[in-house]
């Protein structure tokens, strides 16, 4: 059988009423992910003459699965169209690989040929473009498994758990018989540092985690002998399903550290989706599925969906709704589905951050001088820039404040519009960008926000707009922003209230200096004083 990865699956005008039997089936037998979806799913069966015969009776092929030459294609309709409607248009699932077009930049490719991967291989998931290369994936893979079996056999965990039982971590004999001291001059010379509670040891290898066979075959098959530091201490904590924040150096193996708990997570759970991975950029977002099917790879009902802009959006709300076990995806286009779609996402049980936090861009914190301006703001911020906003005053109850406050700290929010109340004192520590939208009255107000920013050690932004009702404070503000190497706008400093105040200044040190004791003035000052007694 073949999954279609576009809408409309056309098939031959000429095979029209034999063929198109246009039953309403769920695809593979799978349960949609709601019967009351707008979008109804109908399967048409197609009888594909040439392809049936040209794949089917190739006597190497024989054998081969769905090479009976009956295949489904899958026509996702809106409500106003009728099955007859849909196989008015009609295109022929490809036979050959020379007839289907070269893969666009971040298609899907097939895995075979390379061509555009138009359709999922039902057996493995995999993207195939043609009957021709889905016969030849399907022998290249019966061949690969039957040689990783004689290989790999002995090397498997006898007692390497079914798949379908519970999976529970458990540390490993070995990792349990080895002496405190010993785990930590492990973790000192693999460098790996930890902070938590009770946090599992690292494991040696990737048997020590029970991983089912086909699992740790699939660890074999991608060349992954040992694992990384990275892994060995990660992968117990994901397997035990705590929550975990780690940092490594790029290409030190973070992606299967936190693939391969949420793989096993996946795999017991029957609820779809059961994982979302969030990456920051489309090719991490390809990178990383291309390595979660790899994983994944013969293990049941472990569908993946990749989600990200710059390609069709169709053909992936459409996979999105074939009962995925894991999606990954870019934070823009996941937003853009969840708006549009009625796609039921709420069983998401986990969510994996991959890469440095930077490139999440941290929430920026937005001072305005009062509870009108920090609503209408964070509004029209919102509207403009679709970005996620909040506005934060006193006129919000403390339950509101706390969950906007936990909001920021969870990235929920992307801007927080707010006025002095968030100014003084929380360390908000994952805001690198302040914006004193408006400038405060105070140097001392103006200190104590910017400071927000850069908390503890880290590098922070402000960006603070003034003009002429805070002319007060210019030359307070030259002097305390200068020293920073901040480079001041000519507007500000050819200002005449700055030249103004600079010159009041220089008048009240010379007051200053005039009344003063110092060591150059003392013997006037003295002579002066007998000078005046002396007349007395
Ligand atoms: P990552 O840091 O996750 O991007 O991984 C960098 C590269 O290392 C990828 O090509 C992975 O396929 C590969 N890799 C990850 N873990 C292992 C491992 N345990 N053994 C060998 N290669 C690995």
């Amino acid at each position: 059988m073949f999954i279609p990865r576009s809408l409309k699956v056309k098939r031959n005008a000429s095979d029209d009423d034999k063929s198109c039997v246009a039953k309403k089936l769920k695809p593979q037998g799978e349960k949609l992910s709601s019967e009351e979806d707008r979008e109804v799913l109908k399967v048409a069966l197609v009888e594909e003459e040439t392809s049936a015969a040209s794949v089917g009776q190739s006597p190497e092929l024989g054998s081969l699965p769905d090479s009976d030459g009956h295949f489904a294609s899958v026509c996702l309709e809106g409500p106003e169209e009728s099955a007859e409607d849909s196989c008015v248009e009609e295109e022929p699932i490809k036979s050959f690989a020379k007839t289907q077009r070269w893969a666009e930049p971040g298609e899907p490719v097939c895995v075979v040929c390379g061509r555009y991967g138009e359709y999922i291989c039902d057996k493995t998931d995999a993207d195939i473009c043609s009957l021709e290369c889905k016969a030849k994936h399907l022998l290249q893979d019966n061949e690969e498994k039957g040689r990783l079996d004689s290989l790999q056999k002995p090397n498997c965990e006898p007692e390497s758990p079914p798949l379908d039982a519970f999976y529970t971590y458990q540390e490993h004999s070995f990792i349990l018989n080895l002496h405190d001291d010993q785990v930590e001059n492990l973790k000192l010379q693999l460098g790996i540092s930890v902070q938590g509670q009770k946090v599992p040891r690292p494991i040696i290898d990737f048997e020590h985690c029970g991983f089912p066979d086909i699992l740790n075959c699939n660890l074999k098959k991608s060349g992954y002998e040992v694992p990384t530091p990275i892994q060995m201490q990660m992968i117990p904590i994901g397997l035990l399903g705590r929550d975990i924040v780690c940092s490594a150096d790029t290409g030190s193996g973070k992606t299967a550290a936190f693939l391969l708990p949420v793989i096993i997570r996946a795999l017991e759970k029957n609820r779809t989706p059961s994982a979302l991975i969030l990456a920051p950029t489309r090719e991490l977002a390809i990178q990383i599925e291309r390595q979660a099917k790899e994983l994944m790879c013969g293990l049941p009902n472990m569908r993946t969906v990749l989600l990200v802009g710059g390609l069709p959006l169709p053909p992936q709300l459409y996979r999105l709704k074939q009962n995925v076990k894991v999606i990954i995806a870019t934070p823009g286009r996941l937003l853009e589905i969840m708006k549009q779609s009625s796609v039921e996402l709420s069983g998401i049980k986990i969510v994996v951050i991959d890469e440095d936090e930077k490139l999440f861009k941290p929430p920026v914190l937005v001072f305005v001088d009062c509870k009108l301006g920090a609503d209408l703001l964070s509004d029209a911020v919102h509207k403009i820039t679709g970005l996620r906003c909040i506005s934060m005053h006193s006129d919000k109850s403390q339950i509101e404040r706390t969950s906007i406050l936990q909001g920021l700290f969870q990235r929920e929010y992307e801007v927080v519009v707010s006025t002095g109340v968030l100014g003084r004192g929380l360390d908000l520590i994952n805001v690198t960008l302040v914006v004193n939208f408006d400038m405060p009255s105070s140097m001392d107000e103006y200190v104590h926000q910017v400071g927000r920013a850069g908390r503890l050690g880290h590098n922070g932004t402000a960006i603070t707009f003034i003009n002429n009702n805070t002319k007060k404070l210019f030359l307070d503000i030259v002097k305390r922003v200068k020293p920073t190497g901040s480079i001041l706008p000519p507007q500000l400093l050819n200002s005449p209230y700055l030249h103004d105040q600079k010159r009041k200044e220089q008048q009240r040190v010379n007051q200053a200096q005039n009344t003063l004791v110092t060591g150059d003035n003392l013997m006037d000052i003295i002579k002066k004083h007998d000078k005046s007694h002396s007349q007395k």
